[in-house]
């Protein structure tokens, strides 16, 4: 069997989603199992229906539930024609309509808790996902929805539950494999599980990524193909580099490299089950299906560049925490990692001294509740609108001198933080934001002027 995911932008209306039957459909002898996202826009629109009913503006919430029913159904007629569907707008109604009970339960109450933002969260998935199933079978296909709250078990960390996999499997095993032995297509949504007592959560924003590695892993996949609205994976966003290529083949390593330090196809920890497995993940364009995208396998294939791709995240502070207390290095480092954690705040480069320690965080994390807690440990600095450049490939193991051509290519920019990483497939460093465009452009014209064709291709 495969698994085939289908992101918000591949799935946004009707037009998408016949779009993404006629794929199905194209690969129905291989026992696919689909798993969809909201249609685009959906979830963020739901985070804003929360947060205006936990501030007590029950109207606007309530209008922008009004707004997202009339999209849902007007995909579904659409997509199903007015006659036959009448029991299933209806069931979608009803969904809406509890959507709107949960919004009115929040402003009567007047908050909001991870709790009950899992549950609104979630009705974007859990309504498309019929949706879609119902498209599939208008189109001829033998599709049948399946509850993502009854497969995906997860714990009780709301907003970021983490799967309980020996949970799931079992219970994929139960509610998946008959149906793929009668020859039905499971259609199930993204992002969302439910804890085992049935409390619904949601695995992290931009989890359907993650959820399609889980069922693929569980009900060992031969293959997983992630559909988005991009020829797969680029050496560099194209937006600052227009000569960026297509990566045929890249590393699972490699992969999850790029996709934490800002390559925005993927979901970081999207990769851990479908790795630990063995199972090649392809990224594919729903709009131009004829693409073969890129692969992700285990081991990547000889590459005569040293290279795979050169990633930007932006937005990022640099925290230097110089000791002032006589704390040995040892003890400081582990006193400034646990206000990181406890405040759950991913840190992505770091580097130290004797006595101090640099750290970036995203910005959008919250630095003053941080601050607050650091500055008990030293003396604090704060400086952001800096960016994080990654490169990455598995090559630069092998390639001596790698580091001085990288460097060499940028020489008149300020770089901070160089950290070539454990992992060594990786020259990571800091830079000003607004170097960034500069900077991925020399590289990019230093390290893939002559790509090698096996694993990088124009179009
Ligand atoms: N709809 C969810 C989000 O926007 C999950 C996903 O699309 O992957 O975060
Ligand atoms: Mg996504």
């Amino acid at each position: 069997m495969i698994v085939m995911k289908f992101g918000g932008t591949s799935v946004e209306n009707a037009t998408a989603i016949n779009r993404v039957a006629k794929i199905v459909s194209s690969r129905v002898s291989e026992n696919p199992v689909v798993v969809v996202s909201a249609m685009a826009k959906v979830t963020d629109q739901l985070v804003a229906m929360a947060n205006y009913a936990g501030g007590g503006d029950a109207e606007t919430a309530l209008d922008l539930s009004r707004k997202l029913r009339a999209r849902h159904i007007e995909a579904s007629t659409e997509l199903l024609g007015n006659s036959k569907s009448k029991a299933f707008l209806a069931d979608i109604e009803r969904d809406f309509s509890a959507l709107d009970d949960l919004l009115r339960g929040i402003c009567a109450v007047g908050e909001i808790t991870p709790r009950t933002t899992d549950n609104i969260l979630s009705f974007g998935e859990r309504v498309n996902s019929k949706i879609v199933a119902a498209a599939f079978c208008a189109s001829e296909m033998n599709a049948m929805h399946v509850d993502s709250r009854e497969c995906i078990v997860t714990n009780n960390q709301f907003t970021r539950a983490i799967p309980d996999f020996d949970a799931t499997n079992d219970r994929l095993a139960a509610k998946i494999r008959p149906l793929l032995s009668k020859g039905a297509i499971p259609v199930m949504g993204g992002f969302i599980g439910a804890t085992r007592e049935g409390i619904v959560t949601t695995i992290g924003r931009g989890g359907s990524d993650f959820s399609a590695a889980i069922v693929g892993a569980g009900l060992d996949a031969t293959r997983i193909e992630i559909w988005t609205d991009v020829d797969g994976m680029k050496t560099t966003d194209p937006n600052l580099c227009p000569n960026a290529l297509r990566i045929k083949t890249i590393a699972f390593e490699e992969a999850a490299e790029l996709a934490y330090f800002g390559a925005k196809v993927l979901h970081p920890s999207t990769l851990l089950p479908a790795v630990q497995k063995n199972i090649p993940v392809l990224v594919l364009n729903s709009r131009n299906p004829g693409n073969e995208g890129t692969r992700i396998v285990a081991r990547a294939t000889h590459c005569r560049n040293p290279f795979k791709a050169i990633a930007a995240k932006k937005r990022i502070t640099i925290i230097d925490i110089v000791a002032t207390r006589m704390l040995g290095a040892h003890g400081f480092l582990r006193a400034v990692f646990e206000v990181f954690d406890k405040h759950r705040c991913a840190v992505d480069v770091v580097s130290t001294s004797e006595v101090s320690v640099s750290l970036t965080v995203d910005s959008n994390e919250s630095i003053p509740a941080l601050a607050a807690d650091l500055e008990k440990l030293g003396d604090v600095k704060y400086e952001g609108r800096k960016a994080i450049v990654c490169m990455v490939g598995e090559n630069i193991r092998e390639t001596p001198g790698v580091a001085a051509k990288v460097f060499g290519a940028i020489a008149d920019t300020n770089v901070r933080m160089i950290s070539q990483g454990a992992s060594e497939i990786n020259i990571t460093f800091v830079v000003e934001e607004d170097d960034v465009p500069e900077v991925v452009r020399q590289l990019h014209e230093v390290f893939f002027a002559d790509p090698d064709p096996e694993v990088f291709a124009y179009a």
